[in-house]
Protein backbone atom coordinates (compact mmCIF):
# COMPACT_ATOMS: atom_id res chain seq x y z
CA UNK A 1 0.00 0.00 0.00
CA UNK A 2 2.97 2.60 0.11
CA UNK A 3 6.60 2.65 -0.18
CA UNK A 4 7.15 -0.51 2.62
CA UNK A 5 5.28 -2.80 0.26
CA UNK A 6 8.16 -4.29 -0.74
CA UNK A 7 9.46 -5.02 2.79
CA UNK A 8 10.41 -9.06 3.72
CA UNK A 9 7.37 -10.18 5.41
CA UNK A 10 8.26 -10.78 9.06
CA UNK A 11 9.99 -8.06 10.31
CA UNK A 12 7.44 -5.12 11.30
CA UNK A 13 9.13 -2.09 11.33
CA UNK A 14 7.33 0.95 14.13
CA UNK A 15 4.38 1.68 11.98
CA UNK A 16 4.11 -1.26 9.90
CA UNK A 17 1.74 -0.50 6.07
CA UNK A 18 0.77 -4.27 6.01
CA UNK A 19 -1.21 -5.29 2.93
CA UNK A 20 -3.80 -8.39 4.05
CA UNK A 21 -1.67 -10.55 1.80
CA UNK A 22 1.67 -9.77 3.82
CA UNK A 23 -0.51 -10.28 7.10
CA UNK A 24 -1.26 -13.84 5.51
CA UNK A 25 2.22 -14.85 4.47
CA UNK A 26 3.18 -13.49 8.37
CA UNK A 27 0.88 -15.31 10.17
CA UNK A 28 2.15 -18.42 7.91
CA UNK A 29 5.85 -17.91 9.09
CA UNK A 30 4.91 -17.48 12.50
CA UNK A 31 2.47 -20.52 13.10
CA UNK A 32 1.69 -22.32 10.43
CA UNK A 33 3.79 -25.26 11.36
CA UNK A 34 2.03 -25.61 15.16
CA UNK A 35 -1.32 -24.87 13.84
CA UNK A 36 -1.48 -27.43 10.78
CA UNK A 37 -0.32 -30.12 13.27
CA UNK A 38 -2.93 -28.89 15.77
CA UNK A 39 -5.47 -29.57 13.29
CA UNK A 40 -8.61 -27.51 11.92
CA UNK A 41 -10.82 -28.26 14.84
CA UNK A 42 -8.44 -27.26 17.68
CA UNK A 43 -7.26 -24.25 15.99
CA UNK A 44 -10.65 -23.33 15.10
CA UNK A 45 -11.33 -23.59 19.14
CA UNK A 46 -8.71 -20.65 19.70
CA UNK A 47 -10.56 -18.62 17.60
CA UNK A 48 -13.46 -19.50 19.19
CA UNK A 49 -11.66 -18.49 22.73
CA UNK A 50 -10.29 -15.22 21.11
CA UNK A 51 -13.54 -14.01 20.09
CA UNK A 52 -14.94 -14.36 23.96
CA UNK A 53 -11.77 -12.50 24.78
CA UNK A 54 -13.17 -9.95 21.76
CA UNK A 55 -16.45 -9.93 23.13
CA UNK A 56 -14.97 -9.47 27.29
CA UNK A 57 -12.99 -6.39 26.18
CA UNK A 58 -15.77 -5.01 23.79
CA UNK A 59 -18.07 -4.87 27.24
CA UNK A 60 -15.52 -3.63 29.13
CA UNK A 61 -11.74 -3.19 28.13
CA UNK A 62 -10.07 -0.07 27.27
CA UNK A 63 -9.67 0.92 23.73
CA UNK A 64 -6.12 -0.65 23.83
CA UNK A 65 -7.51 -3.82 24.95
CA UNK A 66 -10.22 -4.15 22.38
CA UNK A 67 -7.51 -3.36 19.72
CA UNK A 68 -5.84 -6.18 21.01
CA UNK A 69 -8.53 -8.16 21.17
CA UNK A 70 -9.51 -7.46 17.26
CA UNK A 71 -5.76 -8.15 16.62
CA UNK A 72 -6.12 -11.52 17.79
CA UNK A 73 -8.92 -12.63 16.44
CA UNK A 74 -7.98 -11.50 13.08
CA UNK A 75 -4.56 -13.96 14.00
CA UNK A 76 -6.12 -16.68 14.55
CA UNK A 77 -9.10 -16.17 11.59
CA UNK A 78 -6.52 -16.33 9.00
CA UNK A 79 -4.15 -18.96 10.82
CA UNK A 80 -7.00 -20.97 10.06
CA UNK A 81 -7.39 -19.99 6.50
CA UNK A 82 -3.77 -21.04 6.20
CA UNK A 83 -4.12 -24.19 7.40
CA UNK A 84 -7.18 -24.96 5.01
CA UNK A 85 -4.93 -22.98 2.17
CA UNK A 86 -7.66 -20.15 1.60
CA UNK A 87 -6.50 -17.32 0.14
CA UNK A 88 -8.40 -14.86 2.20
CA UNK A 89 -6.91 -11.54 0.11
CA UNK A 90 -8.22 -13.81 -3.15
CA UNK A 91 -11.32 -14.36 -0.92
CA UNK A 92 -12.51 -10.92 0.15
CA UNK A 93 -11.88 -9.41 -3.45
CA UNK A 94 -14.41 -12.22 -4.87
CA UNK A 95 -16.78 -11.58 -1.97
CA UNK A 96 -16.71 -8.00 -1.68
CA UNK A 97 -14.54 -6.64 -3.60
CA UNK A 98 -17.26 -5.46 -5.85
CA UNK A 99 -19.59 -4.69 -3.29
CA UNK A 100 -22.17 -5.92 -1.09
CA UNK A 101 -22.93 -9.54 -2.39
CA UNK A 102 -26.71 -9.29 -1.30
CA UNK A 103 -27.28 -6.22 -3.37
CA UNK A 104 -24.11 -5.48 -5.01
CA UNK A 105 -24.22 -1.99 -3.99
CA UNK A 106 -20.72 -0.43 -2.12
CA UNK A 107 -22.95 1.58 0.05
CA UNK A 108 -25.28 -1.92 1.25
CA UNK A 109 -29.18 -1.39 0.38
CA UNK A 110 -30.45 -4.27 1.18
CA UNK A 111 -33.32 -4.56 3.54
CA UNK A 112 -33.08 -4.63 6.48
CA UNK A 113 -34.07 -7.62 7.81
CA UNK A 114 -31.59 -9.45 5.72
CA UNK A 115 -28.69 -10.30 7.55
CA UNK A 116 -25.93 -7.63 5.15
ZN1 LIG B 1 -26.61 -5.18 0.39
Amino acid sequence: MSDQIDKPAGEPSEQTEISFADFQQLIRKMYFDKDDARGVDGTFMWLIEEIGELASALREGTQEEQSEEFADVLAWLTTIANVVNVDLTEAVHRKYGSGCPGCGHLVCTCPDEGKP
